[in-house]
């Protein structure tokens, strides 16, 4: 019998399960030709406001594209800093970078990955106040924002996080990219939380769309007009523009597809949960407690499993024997922010960021997606097994 294979992930039992709903979407787009920012984008956008607890839902081009326009919106760019985590996907510091501001990449709290609290509080700590601006002593640059992300699907230790921001006037824009519909506590969902929040519907996040998008969300009236008007190159009312924007714009086509989604989407998240427990507990039952530590998902917080990501010693070994018992697997990320090339100027240095710099020696992501069969779950586990006690 050929062995089962368990691709780290499979789009295609979520679009035969929803196929008929799915193509009668696409052919009404087709029959209206109505392909950008029409009658789909705008329930979209009060769907995902909704469903995240925002009072305004702005839909975007791609979840980099959501990040480049709250940034813009907010008026980031040359001369000014935007604190961050090192680990992280590229666009979180990208969008940044490109704007002319200055990413300031921070270290991670081991256990969550995410952004530590206590490295935000002490580069805080640092900068002055000289009368109208927070200054970073070390290049004299404006503090201005702070850009949590909510990686692999938690949510990031928001509260601290939006009070250090508040006490130093800066503004917060959550990277939501893998985490829609996770919470910070009982009924608070990220990216309503902070001044802006960023949501990806890139194929492989637990919302995906046919291609790429995105969209913001906000409880700030004045700034939703802001996002909206950024979208379409900053331009209002028709070829005037007071300040320069880009083409955000969301497609009909994926609105379309992603409103049929949505509505499967708490299900999705369950099956994910379902998923991350049964590995939770089949890891520890064959008595690899000791040597993979499994994702910790901290109480009251509600983790939506983009990634199940565990850490383990031998990691590359690991992924390749998994890959040759048909285990696809994924290392997000081998390389931390500050240490890119393209990143080179602003001086990171090997040891800057240790927690990022070890969990990229050791992360494995293994396959979570909603459809898996038990069977392909218990194979996984069993493969980890074999391999380690292979020593
Ligand atoms: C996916 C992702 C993005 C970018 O979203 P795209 O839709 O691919 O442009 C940004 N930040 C994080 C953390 C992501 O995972």
């Amino acid at each position: 019998m050929a062995e089962m294979t368990v691709p780290l992930l499979d789009l295609k039992p979520q679009y035969q399960a929803l196929r008929a709903e799915l193509d009668e979407a696409l052919l009404k787009v087709a029959a209206a030709q109505m392909f950008i920012l029409g009658p789909a984008v705008r329930e979209l956008e009060e769907q995902v406001a909704a469903y995240c607890g925002a009072r305004y839902g702005i839909g975007m081009s791609s979840g980099t594209d959501a990040l480049l326009a709250a940034l813009m919106a907010l008026d980031i760019g040359r001369g000014d800093e935007v604190i961050t985590t090192t680990y992280t996907f590229f666009a979180t510091g990208g969008t940044i970078a490109r704007l002319g501001a200055r990413p300031v990449f921070l270290d991670i709290e081991p256990d969550t990955f995410n952004l530590s609290v206590e490295r935000v509080e002490e580069f805080l700590d640092r900068c002055v106040w000289d009368g109208d601006a927070l200054r970073n002593p070390a290049t004299g640059g404006r503090v201005r924002a702070l850009m949590p992300v909510h990686l692999y699907g938690q949510s990031a230790d928001l509260e601290p996080l939006l009070a250090l921001a508040r006490a130093h006037g800066l503004a917060v824009i959550e990277d939501a990219a893998q985490a829609i519909g996770a919470e910070y506590a009982p009924a608070r969902r990220v990216g309503a939380l902070g001044d802006i929040g960023c949501l990806s519907f890139f194929p492989t996040k637990n919302l995906g769309a046919f291609g790429d998008a995105g969209l913001c969300v906000t409880n700030d009236e004045a700034l939703a007009g802001r996002l909206r008007q950024t979208r379409v190159h900053g331009m209002e009312p028709r070829y005037y523009h007071a300040f320069i924007g880009g083409n955000f714009r969301l497609d009909e086509i994926q609105a379309a597809v992603l409103l049929v989604k949505l509505r499967h989407l708490e299900n999705w998240h369950a099956a994910r949960q379902r998923n991350a427990v049964f590995y939770d507990r089949a890891l520890a039952a064959a008595g690899l407690s000791g040597c993979v530590r499994t994702p910790v998902a901290r109480p009251g917080r509600r983790h939506v499993y983009n990634q199940y990501v565990i850490r383990v010693p031998r990691r590359d070994e690991l992924r390749q024997y998994l890959a040759g018992r048909g285990v696809g697997t994924e290392v997000y990320y081998p390389l931390p922010l500050h240490l890119q090339q393209c990143f080179a100027d602003l001086g990171g240095r090997p040891g800057d960021c240790p927690e990022a710099e070890r969990a990229a020696r050791e992360t494995l992501a293994l396959p979570i997606w909603p459809e898996l069969s038990e069977a392909q779950l218990r194979h996984v586990v069993t493969s980890i097994s074999d391999f380690l006690a292979r020593g």
